[in-house]
């Protein structure tokens, strides 16, 4: 603006006649500035979030401490809460406001079996060996969805801003097991954009389709008959003998499969004795590629194996879906609007001792770069074409990204380079890292929600994206079908197991400042 501009808009303004648009802007961007002030005023609140749901340490479907306490912090901030969503009992949707729009923050929440972890310690030094625990970092982005819809709510009511504000859990992410559910079940129905936040090693965002895969998960459960193994075993038919089969039947047939994919499984049931022939036993498979129909093809090559399998042991065999997830494509005109206030933001200040947890924790690893915390931005991410897509993990916000505009915030409240579904994924996780990480990604959380809410142009070009270009030759065609149920069993047994044991150390707020102080460990303790 040049001077003689700017003052031509002062005097408007001083004449109150300032141009709308302008005058708007200038609003909003004080909107904004009150929002980031709420969100650093909250910084306990959000510090207490994060290490509570830390110290639950449930896995997907189990999520049911977690659930409570976050919806219990919802409704206190006057949020109205419904539960059970598509027959989860850990589901819920908080929602606040009335009308158009609908902004919808969402985020994961369950935890990594195995992953038990004391944070702040760079080494792995389980709370209780072989629980559970949150080895991915899910403890941290609803905490942070939270801060910035409070934040924002109060600018709603300051300001009466019509719109409406959802929140709502990616509830069994590790098991891809509820997005597409809540997408059948018309969940997001009235939503006009999805804001999702997952948890990372810096604060960024992406737009185009996007790296990694999609996948369907299933389990092919067999049945035989029993005998004595020794004294009849002609009269048996082995299920395990099918599952095998099929487990080593896949091994090879993965020579000719493209290199784009990725699939892996596990043995769910495999007999119960060795002198009982097993009568029943189960496989389970995560089929992963790039595109829909590699995910088809590789889901009709597994049910022909399974078959194979049925047929080599005179045996039968059910299948069952239990999970499933998008390929991903995330909004431009959102992911750009994010990255704006991405910019303003910044990334947290570190301090020396939050570096030295992660250069130790980087040299324990063994990575061949211990460069610490990020101290740059990353670049707003484009678009991965899919000849340069060599595959990689999923989520099911895929499902998500097909049936509305999209995004996910990236926040820096992990340390970058670790292997991922680990132990070391929990200890930054609740540390002053974490917490700073997720007070960043509120700010920049909240500051898009008020650009949304009050730039009703920005949800339209959103909505022109989606349809002009990220739809227009490629639709969702669902993996599930009306009657899949969700895969609610799945991890009672783990959580059966160690709950009791992990429940003495939930974190208690009312006695100790942070999770930290209540475990007693010095931040950070390094390996001497
Ligand atoms: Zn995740």
């Amino acid at each position: 603006m040049t001077i003689t501009r700017r003052l031509i808009v002062v005097t408007l303004m001083l004449l109150g006649a300032m141009p709308v648009s302008a005058q708007d802007s200038a609003k909003l961007a004080e909107q904004k500035k009150d929002a980031v002030k709420g969100v650093d005023e909250m910084a306990k609140l959000a510090q207490e979030m994060v290490d509570s749901v830390f110290s639950f340490g449930e896995l997907g479907m189990q999520e049911i401490e977690t659930s409570k306490y976050l919806t219990a912090q919802l409704e206190k901030f006057g949020f109205k809460v419904t539960r059970g969503q598509s027959g989860i009992p850990t589901a819920w949707v908080a929602t606040y406001g009335s009308g158009k729009p609908v902004i919808a923050l969402g985020s994961d929440i369950d935890g990594i079996p195995q992953s038990s972890q004391k944070p702040g310690v760079a080494y792995h030094d389980p709370i209780i060996e072989g629980a559970p625990g949150h080895g991915e970092g899910h403890n941290t982005g609803m905490p942070l969805n939270i801060i910035a819809a409070i934040a924002v709510k109060r600018i709603m009511e300051r300001d009466k801003l019509p719109g409406t504000i959802m929140l709502w859990p990616g509830v069994a992410e590790e098991l891809v097991a509820s997005k597409a559910w809540f997408v059948r079940d018309g969940m997001f129905k009235d939503v006009d954009v999805n804001l999702f936040t997952h948890v990372g090693g810096n604060l960024s965002t992406s737009w185009g389709q996007q790296g990694g895969t999609g996948l369907v998960s299933i389990e092919y459960t067999f049945e035989g008959e029993t005998a004595h193994s020794a004294g009849a075993p002609w009269r048996g038919r082995s299920a395990l003998d099918a599952v095998e089969l099929m487990s080593v039947g896949w091994q090879y047939r993965r020579e000719h499969l493209r290199l784009s994919h990725r699939s892996h499984s596990i043995i769910t049931n495999g007999g119960d004795q060795p002198n009982v022939v097993p009568r029943n036993a189960s496989i389970w498979f995560y089929f992963r590629e790039i595109d829909q129909p590699h995910i088809k093809e590789l889901v009709e090559i597994g049910n022909k194996m399974a078959e194979g399998a049925a047929l080599m042991t005179n045996t039968r065999v059910t299948s069952r879906i239990l999970g499933t997830a998008y390929p991903r494509h995330m909004n431009k005109t959102v992911a750009e609007t994010m990255y704006a206030n991405i910019q303003t933001v910044g990334l947290p200040t570190w301090s020396e001792q939050d570096q030295m947890l992660a250069k130790g924790l980087q040299k324990e690893l063994g990575n061949a770069t211990q460069n610490g915390l990020a101290v740059k931005l990353g670049e707003l991410g484009k678009p991965v074409a899919l000849e340069d897509n060599n595959g990689g993990g999923s989520d099911d916000i895929g499902d998500i990204s097909w049936n509305m505009p999209t995004i996910t915030l990236s926040y820096p409240a992990n340390i970058p380079g670790l292997p991922g579904h680990n132990w070391s994924s929990g200890i930054a996780s609740a540390t002053p890292i974490a917490h700073k990480g997720v007070v960043a990604g509120a700010k920049a959380q909240a500051m898009t929600v008020l650009d949304l809410l009050t730039k009703p142009e920005l949800v339209k070009q959103a909505w022109a994206y989606f349809n002009d270009v990220q739809t227009k030759d490629v639709k969702y065609i669902p993996f599930i079908t009306r009657d899949t149920p969700a895969p609610t069993h799945l991890n009672q047994a783990i959580l059966g197991k160690y709950r009791e044991q992990m429940r003495k150390y939930y974190y208690d707020p009312t006695k100790f400042g942070t999770y930290l102080e209540q475990l007693g460990i010095t931040y950070p303790t390094l390996r001497k």
